[in-house]
Formats: C-alpha cells, structure tokens, sequence
C-alpha cells in the first residue's frame, strides 16, 4: 500500500475472483461460466468492417443492444439500462442507492458485502436458515434498501416469486434489487414485478446462460426512474463503458434464442444428473436452481476435497466462511467433464 491511498480505503478487503489458471488446461468448474461458447451468428458478424469501427467510440446509448434487451423481456428501452457485466449495474446501485442502509443474506455473492465497504454503507448480513434459505420476513418493513440474489449464490436455492413481491410491498420506499446471474436455469424472472412497482429494480448478465463472461455484458430493468438515475451515474463515470464487440455480441445473443434455449436445457439437464450421481455417492447437495451445485462430500472437509480436485487437474471453487467451510460450489461443464468430476471425487473419496 502506498502512503498517498485515501484512509478511507486503507481496510477495503477487495473482490477475490475464482482462479483463472493462464498456464495448465485444467477442467474449469470454479466460476460458473458457460461450458458452451457465444453463438455461431458472432462470429460471422466480427467482420473487417466491425473491426475497423473499433476506432470510433461506442453508441453511448447503446440503443440496438438495448433495443435487444427491452424486447427480449418485453419491456420499453427506456426500462434498460446496459453495464460493463452486472457487477457495474450493482455497483451503480450500491454508489447511489443504499445511503439509508441496506441488507443482504450472510451467505451470497461475496461482491455485495466488497460494494457496501467501498461505499461505506451501513450493511447488514441477514443469516440464512439452517436449510440456507432466505427468510422473507427478516427482509419486511425494515426501512432499509434490501438486495437478494435469486437464485441466491452460491447456494442455488430460489425464494419463491410471491415472497419478492410482499417483501417489495412491506416497504415501498426502499429499493429491493433482485439479482437474477442464474434466473435462465430453472428460476422464475421478478422483471413483471420491477415493471409493476416503483421500488424494484432486476440486474442480470450474459456472463452465464449467454456465454459472455468475457465480454463483460450485464443490464438493471426497472422503472424509468430509477433507470434514469442509473444513466446519469453510468454517464458520469463512463458513458462507453461497453465497447463495440461486446454490443455486437450481446445483439447475437438476444437473436439467436435456439442456441440459448438449448444451451440452457442442456445445462439443467447435465446438472441434475451430476446432482443424483453426488446424492448416490453420500453428498450432501442442495437443490440447485443454477449452473453449479453446492455440495459437501460425505468424508473428506471442503477444503482437503477442494484441494484434491485440483491435484487432478478439476478446479472448483470453496469458500473460507465458517457455516460453508464443508461445502464446494462445482460449476456445471459439459457432461463428459461432470463424468470425469465424478471419477475423481470416486478416487478421492476411497482414499479417504
Ligand atoms: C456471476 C455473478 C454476477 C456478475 O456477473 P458479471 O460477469 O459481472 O455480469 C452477479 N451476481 C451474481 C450472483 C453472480 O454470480
């Protein structure tokens, strides 16, 4: 650290992303991205013209992607707003949204808690359930802005649709964000309740049921004003925050919804059978409503399980905090890859 760093960032405990190995081909389970890549129709689109547009700046409204987006999910342009993947739209929403306090789950995305610090916010971490999941009532009438992950991560589970809207209407003048990464995998999508009520905003991604880690495409549908608001903070940091491939892609994506809706059951498909393999097998696993599961191994600790998956070239991802610490969250791959999972954790489980 440098002596010239603000004192009020000198404790900022930073973002830790899952590994993104540069040098050994590992089978890569660790961040949920797609095992799928972007649709074919990119690709024929990248043309010499596309890259030479690359020396003018993006459309600051990014009105055809935008467009792509609003009618995707049947709402107005004016509802979108777009963002350098979902992470931006939420740290928008933490930026200017949460001076009241606001409150999440204890066991979530690990960014919300990174934004409350940044921002230094008077967050709060609502546990779980001991079955991990979300009690509605802690997030009713409690005068604070509230943001859950549905389905939550990393823990798959989904709160039911009816629980999102009294907790929106217990405290209509606090913003409920409903962040929906996974919502394409099995969910149910809360965007007709932020069309239908003035306090809710959703955020998605194209990082995971579109393929589009990469390019970094994210988006916040919600009433005009709060989307408004969103803009003016996104044009006072960075009107070109997407640049033009990425439009480009996040276009294809919304065009080409065979490959999406394929990829996705694909997905499903392959997650519920690794999930009655790892039941069969002794795990203890919940019932997962995205692209990963969360499971505890019947002997070996999350850790050493972790740590043995690696040793065979399998990277999953663990988490440190203590009510977790058993578990691993394994992103869904391609079948062939859950198939050799399955035969590593089989060897390391007999060694065990
Ligand atoms: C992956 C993820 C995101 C962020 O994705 P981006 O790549 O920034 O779009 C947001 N929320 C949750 C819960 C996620 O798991």
């Amino acid at each position: 650290m440098s002596i010239f760093l603000n004192g009020s960032l000198k404790s900022l405990q930073a973002y830790v992303p899952g590994e993104q190995p540069q040098d050994k081909a590992y089978i890569k389970l660790n961040t949920n991205e797609s095992p799928y890549p972007p649709t074919p129709l990119l690709q024929k689109k990248i043309d010499a013209g596309a890259l030479c547009d690359l020396r003018l700046y993006p459309d600051p409204e990014c009105a055809a992607a935008r467009q792509a987006v609003a009618d995707w999910y049947g709402v107005k342009r004016e509802n979108v707003l777009l963002t350098n993947g979902s992470d931006e739209a939420l740290s928008f929403l933490f930026m200017g949204f949460f001076e009241n306090g606001v409150d999440f789950p204890d066991i979530t995305y690990g960014f919300y808690k990174v934004f409350g610090d940044l921002y230094h916010l008077d967050y709060r971490e609502l546990p779980l359930t001991e079955d991990f999941d979300i009690n509605p009532k802690d997030y009713m009438a409690t005068g604070r802005g509230k943001v859950i992950a549905n389905p939550n991560a990393p823990t798959g589970k989904t709160l039911p649709l009816k629980d999102l809207y009294d907790i929106a209407d217990s405290d209509p003048n606090y913003l409920l964000v409903i962040d929906e990464a996974y919502v394409d995998f099995g969910g149910e999508t809360a965007i007709p309740l932020a069309m239908s009520r003035e306090n809710v905003v959703v955020v998605g991604t194209f990082s995971k049921s579109r393929s589009l880690a990469g390019g970094r495409l994210g988006f916040a549908i919600g009433p005009k004003p709060i989307i408004d608001d969103l803009q003016k903070i996104r044009y006072s940091t960075n009107p070109y925050n997407i640049n033009r491939l990425t439009l480009l892609a996040g276009e294809c994506a919304m065009e080409d919804k065979a490959y999406f809706e394929k990829n996705c059951r694909e997905i499903i498909e392959t997650r519920d059978f690794t999930r009655q393999e790892l039941l069969r097998r002794g795990f203890r696993c919940l019932p997962s409503c995205a692209n990963f599961l969360f499971c505890a191994p019947p002997k070996a600790g999350g850790e050493a399980y972790y740590q043995a998956l690696r040793d065979r070239g399998i990277l999953v991802r663990h988490f440190g905090a203590s009510r977790i610490r058993d578990f691993v969250r394994v992103t869904i791959g391609l079948k062939k890859d859950m198939e050799v999972f399955l035969a590593a954790s089989d060897d390391i489980l007999k060694g065990v």
